[in-house]
């Protein structure tokens, strides 16, 4: 089974112009590839054999050779205010099996997902437990996709064409900018009308800060950005988020307003997490509105979500509310990031608490939960 489809193009990680591609690749003409994407986006329809305008010998060989494959669901956790967990397969490595998680969440009017872009990651920033894991492997664009396409069908999404999904968020496991080969396409995705069609503010793309990835981002794609800033001096920053180092706060700030002036952007949104007695004090507030007062900046104020083996406390309550609004009096906008499906562990932060192996995640053991913006 395994080998077989993997002989085949999943057709959830082709933009609409490779899909195209690989129709006239199969002798057929162009349009099939706006027939298929009409099946697989607008009604949601997994099966060739469903494919009724594609005349039977094309349903046949398109199943020969292509498939529309979403990750395979581990287990679904519906928490008590309506957020969805569903933990997803993403192959085996080691003798291991891997896995994903997305996260959706449910507010009047809108539903955001939030999905991950790899499994594991490199970059070890002090407070993640993504990071603790390490860094197995990039995701597909297929698999990145996929993640949509499942909670939309998963989430009963009507035949009419309206959405369940209708904000995605870059903000479960893995840093997106350094799987950027499978990114771009999936974010190409996310916006084209024949595909998902959600407007480029309701695709955001959360970054660690991976300086040259920004400047390419600013060339290729118009979407939104997040960055995990966390930190308001070099000092500190370089000992929470390691690739500080490598690109220091001036370098990250300026290619943030290079991001924004070149696709027109409203504002960058700067994630921080609030670690008590480290990054909460309000020294730190004021060195972080020097950064950013004046500037096309909002701040994300993240309570930290601790896991077994952190160093860090979550900041106390009056801190958060201390920070925020010392922030907001001085011409910064802050808000604080609400964390939801806590019962389901789907609150804020990555993986918290219940990876028991630092490499891989283990299936069907305890749950994981991500960091997802409510
Ligand atoms: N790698 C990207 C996107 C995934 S992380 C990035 O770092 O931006 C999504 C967000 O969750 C980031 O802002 C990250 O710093 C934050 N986060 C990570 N661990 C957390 C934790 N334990 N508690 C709260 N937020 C956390
Ligand atoms: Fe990776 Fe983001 Fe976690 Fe840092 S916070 S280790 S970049 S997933």
């Amino acid at each position: 089974m395994a080998d077989e489809s993997a002989a085949r193009t999943n057709l959830l990680g082709l933009t609409p112009v490779e899909l195209e591609a690989f129709c006239v690749g199969l002798g057929e003409k162009p349009f099939r590839a706006r027939q298929l994407l009409t099946w697989i986006y607008k009604r949601r329809v997994g099966d060739f054999d469903e494919m009724t305008d594609l005349g039977k010998e094309l349903r046949a060989r398109l199943a020969a050779v292509a498939e529309i494959r979403p990750p395979e669901i581990v287990s679904e956790h519906v928490s008590a205010d309506g957020t969805r967990k569903w933990l997803l397969r993403a192959g085996r490595s080691d003798n291991r099996d891997q896995a994903i998680e997305a996260v959706f969440i449910p507010e009047p009017g809108r539903g955001t997902l939030c999905i991950s872009s790899q499994v594991g990651c490199a970059l070890d920033c002090a407070f993640c437990s993504t990071g603790a894991q390490g860094f197995n492997r990039n995701l597909s664009a297929a698999e990145i996709v996929g993640q949509v396409w499942l909670a939309n069908q998963r989430l009963g999404a009507g035949a009419g064409g309206e959405r369940a999904v209708t904000n995605v968020v870059l903000m479960g496991m893995g840093e997106p900018l350094a799987n950027y080969k499978a990114v771009l396409p999936a974010l190409r995705i996310f916006l084209d009308d024949r595909c998902f069609d959600l407007s480029r503010r309701r695709v955001t793309l959360s970054t660690s800060g991976l300086v040259p990835q920004i400047y390419r981002l600013a060339e290729d794609i118009n979407v939104a950005l997040a960055v995990s800033l966390h930190a308001p001096n070099d000092a500190l920053r370089d000992r929470l988020v390691p690739i500080n180092r490598r690109h220091p706060i001036k370098e990250l700030l300026e290619a943030c307003w290079h991001y924004l002036d070149a696709q027109n952007g409203r504002s960058i949104t700067f994630e921080y997490v609030l670690l008590e007695g480290v990054n909460d004090q309000p020294e730190h507030a004021r060195e972080l509105v020097k950064l950013l007062r004046g500037r096309e900046a909002k701040v994300n104020l993240i309570p930290f979500n601790p896991f077994p083996g952190s160093d860090f406390v979550r900041s106390g309550r009056d801190s958060i509310a201390w920070f925020r609004d010392h922030l907001n009096a001085s011409g910064v906008t802050a808000t604080v990031r609400r964390t939801r499906g806590d019962d389901i562990d789907a609150a804020c932060g990555q993986l918290a608490g219940r990876v028991h192996d630092r490499t891989t995640v283990r299936l069907g053991s305890k749950m994981v939960s991500v960091g997802v913006e409510a």
